[in-house]
């Protein structure tokens, strides 16, 4: 679909004149080896491991993105998003903040994979939305990183969770998933300086407010 769907929906841009939007991710820097990422860093990417489906698919995406860019003159633009959390999201979607809420919220263990000192960078969704909404009136082809750049470790997380609960769970540890990046942090110079935007959200608020959700939305049981 990464692919696919992004080659006919410029082939459609092109045809009516349209812009085009891309919601790029942060994987396309894979398992990066220099950190912080910037825009102009090529990744780390393993063609053909567990997570290449996704990874490559995205990297095709920006590569057809920004031929059509060139050889078409379709006007587009490109973020890259970094790890990005909120209210509604599908408790069950594996990612980790809704696993250790919904977790927390049952009193079931908390599960860290690895070591747990793994990094990322949480970004709530209403400050990916702002600067989402701010790049709609930049003309600039990008790609512009967006996520915050607070930079955490699982153990964190798990730990404000545990605490903004008030949950007895207690924290395991599982293996680590494959070709999971061992870290992860944006550089947004170049979002602060084009839209001068930047994350206004910290990890205890964004947390506060998406367990606030959850308990109101009650904690489904897996289907
Ligand atoms: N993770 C974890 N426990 C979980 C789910 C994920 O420790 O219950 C880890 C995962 O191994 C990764 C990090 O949390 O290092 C972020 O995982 P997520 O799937 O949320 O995002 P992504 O790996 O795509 O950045």
């Amino acid at each position: 679909m990464n692919a696919e769907g992004t080659r006919h929906l410029l082939d459609l841009a092109r045809a009516t004149g349209a812009s085009f939007f891309l919601a790029s991710t942060s994987e396309v820097y894979g398992d990066p080896l220099v950190h912080p990422q910037r825009e102009s860093y090529w990744g780390n990417v393993n063609p053909n491991g567990v997570r290449s489906v996704y990874d490559e698919a995205k990297r095709y995406a920006e590569a057809i993105t920004f031929a059509y860019h060139r050889a078409h003159r379709v006007d587009t633009r490109v973020i890259r998003i970094f790890n990005t959390y909120g209210p509604r999201m599908d408790p069950f979607d594996g990612r980790v903040v809704t696993n250790f809420v919904r977790q927390a919220l049952a009193g079931e263990p908390l599960t860290a994979y690895g070591s747990g000192e793994q990094t990322r960078s949480f970004q709530y969704v209403d400050d990916l939305v702002e600067g989402i909404v701010r790049y709609l009136d930049v003309r600039h082809p990008g790609p512009i990183n967006l996520g915050n750049p607070d930079e955490f470790t699982m153990l964190e997380p798990a730990r404000l969770v545990l605490e903004l609960t008030g949950s007895a769970s207690p924290l395991v540890f599982e293996p680590l998933p494959q070709d999971d990046p061992r870290q992860r942090r944006p550089d947004i110079s170049r979002a602060r300086e084009l839209l001068g935007w930047e994350p206004r959200v910290p990890l205890r608020e964004g947390l506060a407010r998406t367990i606030a959700a959850m308990r109101a939305g009650g904690i489904p049981s897996e289907a």
